[in-house]
């Protein structure tokens, strides 16, 4: 085969996910997994139900439209004006997609040109990295440093070059926790309008804002044209093997996203759209009641990752708890996550693999309370040994 690597220059030093060691690891030591951010519950069951009789009625079961289906196109919509007042149109504005993955590579694919730079808020979600590479541009991050985990707005305006394309933000902020304000979101959409920079938004955590609500950065003003807005049902129903995603932005964006989307997976999970299109249109109860139940899990983990010694930054969003391991003596998270399962059988993910400036995640870990009660409750009295 020569001498030439296999892997392209683009994609070396992704390797293998994080979450692929740490899950193996959970399984080979019986340990629990506070590692990756799946619910141990399904989501309703109506849900489950309407996905299942799509099935069998032969709803989606063949390629459905490439856009998606009509149905949850014009659910989407629905929901992003009830819950933020953004008013977007159907057939042109919303785009389904294979989960929120493949709408952030379709994106990124879709708007950016080689040697583009994309500035990112640090530590990023695992796929950035990798999606930015394979569209051959350059990651600058916009890094988040603890305690406050904020973004240092004159910081991010000196990030900002000539040949500054897009500015990727994830809102509530996966690991961190942070979500971001009204004003940090004003004073990003000022820089973006100066700039003329795009804006991807990903919005998967829009229900599990904790104290207050999501602000979308699509609703300010010079925003709606400039930016791609993400979501996705995984995390908001708690099916996360469904994989449905969706984009909703102005009409030439999405069709820019849907050039890239079209050749990358074409369509997907036909029948769990029907079940999905309903799931946007559960009551108020539904999205209050999962915020509520995700609060109480995170004090519950929050007060013993406390009490057995972890510094603990309380998430204002998403399902992560992002402690520091300091305090316990310990300097190494990825040391530390790959002994902890033997130490004393709970898995948790290094925020280290998150970051470019590796010193400033260093001594973080991420632990998951997307668990039952019992099972959080058992990981917090094995970590108590610590
Ligand atoms: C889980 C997650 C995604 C991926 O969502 P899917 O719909 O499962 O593809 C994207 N972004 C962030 C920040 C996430 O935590």
């Amino acid at each position: 085969m020569g001498t030439r690597p296999l892997l392209n220059r683009r994609l070396q030093g992704l390797g293998t996910t994080i979450f692929a060691e740490m899950s193996a690891l959970a399984t080979a030591t019986g340990s629990i997994n506070l590692g990756q951010g799946f619910p141990d519950t399904d989501g309703p069951r109506e849900i489950a139900e309407a996905a299942a009789r799509a099935v069998l009625t032969g709803q989606g079961n063949q390629y459905p439209p490439g856009p998606g289906i009509p149905e949850l196109r014009q659910a989407v919509a629905e929901h992003q004006q009830r819950f933020h007042g953004l008013a977007y149109d159907p057939d042109t504005e919303v785009l389904v997609t294979a989960g929120a993955t493949e709408a952030i590579a379709a994106a990124l694919l879709a708007l950016l040109e080689p040697g583009d730079e994309v500035i990112a808020l640090e530590p990023f979600y695992d796929s950035y990295a990798a999606c930015v590479a394979m569209a051959g541009a350059i990651r600058v991050p916009l890094t988040l440093r603890a305690p406050a985990f904020r973004p240092d707005l004159d910081e991010l305006r000196s990030l900002i070059t000539p040949r500054t394309r897009l500015l990727l933000l994830n809102t509530p902020h996966n690991p961190t926790g942070t979500v971001l304000t009204p004003e940090e979101l004003t004073a990003i959409a000022a820089l973006a309008v100066e700039h003329d920079l795009l804006v991807v938004a990903d919005e998967v955590y829009e229900h599990l804002v904790f104290n207050g609500v999501h602000h979308p950065i699509a609703a300010l003003p010079g925003m709606r044209e400039r930016t791609v807005s993400i979501s996705s049902a995984g995390k908001t129903f708690s099916f996360t093997g469904w994989k449905v995603g969706w984009v909703t932005a102005s009409a030439p964006l999405v069709a820019a996203v849907r050039t890239a989307k079209q050749y990358l997976t074409y369509v997907s999970a036909g029948p769990f759209q029907y079940a999905v299109a309903e799931a946007l249109r559960l009551p108020d109860e539904y999205f209050a009641g999962f915020r509520a139940d995700l609060l109480r899990k995170r004090d519950l983990l929050a007060d013993g990752l406390e009490a057995a010694g972890f510094q603990v930054f309380r998430p204002e969003g998403t399902y992560f708890i992002t402690s520091d391991i300091t305090p316990l003596g310990e300097k190494d998270g990825l040391e530390f996550c790959r002994s902890l399962p033997a130490r004393c059988g709970v898995v948790a993910i290094p925020n280290v693999v998150f970051y470019d400036n590796t010193e400033a995640g260093r001594s973080l870990v991420r632990f998951t309370f997307c668990k039952r009660d019992d099972v959080l409750t058992e990981a917090v009295s094995r970590l108590r040994r610590l």
